[in-house]
């Protein structure tokens, strides 16, 4: 980021005579989206004209099979401030967000899913926020419609887990809805990590974050991309890129069985 532009930010506050001069790239992850897509577009485009900055969105899509990649192209066409991705299969939600961050151009980067879970309109608290100094302002569910007993459960075992496991600090009830000032961006795309736990490793980064609570809505239509297995899968990654106790746990049952293996023979000289 241009340091001056950080600086004038910082002192002068919310002042609306330097505002035009920040731009915002959103990046919207898309898997199979036909439902939803051109909803989400007419909400997005309506929140962010609210704000006096310049936009562009940046929709990602993640190998969907479906009309996916024909709406993006209408959508493309038709605007100037459309950008769109197309990812060569599916790689999975962090890898279409993270394409989408190194193609994004603004002095912020937004992340927002495509299926109207996340409410437009609390980007601007975002971008308050950011304005105010904040380098990172994420969404926290304070309320989770449409989601059942066991995703709502499983959720707060695995914030659980990795909050035991792990010294970074990772708030609970997150997903990767969030705004990040360019310098975040830049040190998230330095980071070589191959199973990004994106939430987690923005953490870690440390500068100033703060928590803007939301209501998670309902997907608008469609069905989740995040069947159970997949889910499992995404939180052991992050379990084990944020803890070495696994590697450790399974290091001392390593020694544990040669100790054993050892002792067995010595007895069977014996
Ligand atoms: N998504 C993606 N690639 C995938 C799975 C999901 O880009 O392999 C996108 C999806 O289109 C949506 C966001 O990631 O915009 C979150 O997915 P979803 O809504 O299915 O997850 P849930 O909200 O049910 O956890
Ligand atoms: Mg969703």
């Amino acid at each position: 980021m241009n340091p001056q532009l950080d600086e004038d930010r910082r002192t002068t506050g919310p002042n609306p005579s330097d505002a035009p001069r920040l731009s915002l790239s959103v990046v919207v992850p898309c898997a199979n989206e036909e439902e939803v897509l051109l909803e989400t577009h007419r909400q997005l485009t309506a929140a962010l004209a609210q704000l006096s900055l310049t936009f562009e969105i940046l929709y990602v899509d993640d190998g969907s099979t479906d009309s996916t990649p024909g709406i993006l192209r209408q959508l493309q066409l038709g605007h100037d401030r459309v950008k769109v991705l197309r990812l060569s299969r599916n790689f999975g939600h962090q890898v279409a967000i993270t394409a989408g961050m190194t193609y994004a151009g603004g002095d912020a980067v937004v992340v927002i899913d495509a299926d109207l879970q996340d409410p437009p309109e609390v980007i601007a608290e975002f971008v308050k926020s950011w304005r105010e100094g904040y380098d990172v302002a994420y969404g926290v569910r304070t309320e989770r419609q449409g989601e059942n007993a066991f995703k709502r459960g499983t959720a707060k075992l695995f914030y659980k887990i990795i909050g035991w496991l792990s010294n970074t600090d990772i708030p609970a009830d997150t997903g990767d809805f969030r705004l990040m000032d360019r310098k975040v961006v830049n040190a998230l795309l330095s980071m070589e990590e191959h199973d990004r736990f994106i939430r987690g490793m923005v953490s870690w980064l440390g500068f100033s974050q703060l928590a803007i609570p939301y209501r998670r809505k309902s997907r608008l239509a469609g069905k989740t991309k995040y069947p159970l297995v997949k889910m499992i899968r995404f939180a052991i990654d992050a379990i084990l890129s944020f803890s070495t106790i696994p590697l450790k746990v399974a290091t001392g049952f390593g020694f544990l069985a040669s100790g054993m293996a050892v002792v067995g023979i010595l007895l069977a000289f014996y």
